[in-house]
């Protein structure tokens, strides 16, 4: 019989465990990842669990969980091909863990509402959840229908409306659809690139300096940001920001990057506050599996927080899954009422779900 010990593995690759557990025969199913999860309770974060296990599908199952909560594993050892096996995982405390990712805020629904002004762009960029593109169908948000749905918005009781693309600045009417949504909190979402000359530029200067700017720079240097998005766009998203601070308008500047990158965003964040952005004003969010990125955080209608967008052509339950066929909740932008209404029913029937799927076990 085995001694329960990582030392009779022979090894001392699990390194200084706290504690061990003894999985025996059980999977994960049925009864391990709950010794664990109690296990792991009394342990302090950084700190590492020996688990034992001889049944073979913990080897492929444990990884999964680990990614899955957040913890990780440092060190497996077999005592033979055929087991047991051993396993070192270190809990990682998730309040305290650092994330580059900027938080975000829940946003009642009916407060915030979001339009893509047109779907083409001078850029390609890798990871473009809309799959813009200069070769992608303009799909331009019509003026007219603009102007009635961010009315009706206002009515409803609305206040943050945010305009993004595609490219905004290659929409012919982009500054009426702007002005559309006077008296609203605006936020315009642009690569910055092509509004420094001709009639793009006499759009910019016409704005009301109310309007937000929100600029595309994923990176202190050209490096990543040129990968992303193409060669030569960082000096021109550079040159972009500095133009409409020139002319007076709040910059909020996003970067989008496909992992946690600390050294990368602390140099972002250098750069922007050498500049005179306020934190406040510099947002990273992570790639979104969406459009023409094959890999990023995975969003589902129950996994993403609703905020309606519009299109020409639609409404959609967020403006990262505007490609997505599963979160289009309508064929038309307007009625604007009944683009909420289905995402009010749709979140009520969730909330309905999930407390359904609880039991209550009366004992008094
Ligand atoms: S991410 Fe933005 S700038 Fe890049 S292709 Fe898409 S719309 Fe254009």
């Amino acid at each position: 019989m085995t001694e329960f010990s990582p030392k009779a593995a022979g090894s001392s690759a699990l390194g200084d465990v706290a504690e061990t557990i003894d999985g025996g025969d059980m999977d994960c199913g049925s009864g391990l990842l709950l010794l664990i999860t109690r296990a792991m309770r009394r342990l302090e974060g950084g700190q590492l669990l020996g688990i034992r296990s001889a049944e073979p599908s913990v080897v492929t199952d444990l990884p999964v969980w680990a990614e899955l909560v957040g913890h990780q594993i440092d060190a497996e050892v077999a005592e033979s091909a055929d087991g047991p096996w051993w396993f070192a995982v270190r809990k990682v405390d998730q309040l305290s863990r650092p994330s580059v990712f900027s938080d975000g805020e829940r946003t009642p629904i009916g407060r915030r509402l979001w339009a893509y002004t047109n779907f083409d762009c001078n850029l390609a960029c890798d990871y473009c959840c809309a799959m813009s593109s200069p070769k992608a169908a303009a799909r331009r948000l019509d003026a007219g229908v603009a102007r009635e749905a961010f009315a009706e918005f206002a009515e409803l009781g609305g206040r943050e409306l945010f305009l993004t693309g595609g490219e905004p600045f290659m929409h012919p009417e982009l500054g009426e659809l702007i002005d559309a949504g006077a008296g609203l909190e605006r936020t315009l979402l642009t690569n910055a690139m092509i509004f420094s000359r001709g009639r793009r530029l006499e759009t910019l200067e016409k704005l009301d300096r109310s309007v937000v700017l929100q600029i595309s720079l994923d990176s202190a240097t050209p490096e990543v940001h040129d990968r992303q998005r193409g060669a030569g766009s960082w000096q021109k998203a550079v040159d972009g920001i500095g133009l409409a601070r020139s002319l007076g308008f709040r910059v909020r500047v996003a970067a989008t990057l496909y992992g946690e990158d600390p050294a990368g965003a602390d140099a972002l964040h250098e750069r922007l506050d050498g500049i005179g952005i306020d934190r406040a004003d510099q947002v990273i969010r992570p790639v979104a599996q969406e459009g023409f990125a094959d890999t990023g955080l995975h969003v589902s209608i129950d996994t993403l927080e609703p905020e309606p967008t519009i299109t020409a052509d639609g409404a959609w339950w967020h403006p990262v899954a505007v490609t997505n066929p599963n979160l289009r909740i309508a064929d038309s932008p307007l009625p604007l009422s009944e683009v909420f209404e289905v995402v009010r029913d749709i979140v009520s029937v969730q909330d309905a779900a999930e407390r359904s799927g609880r039991e209550v076990f009366r004992c008094a």
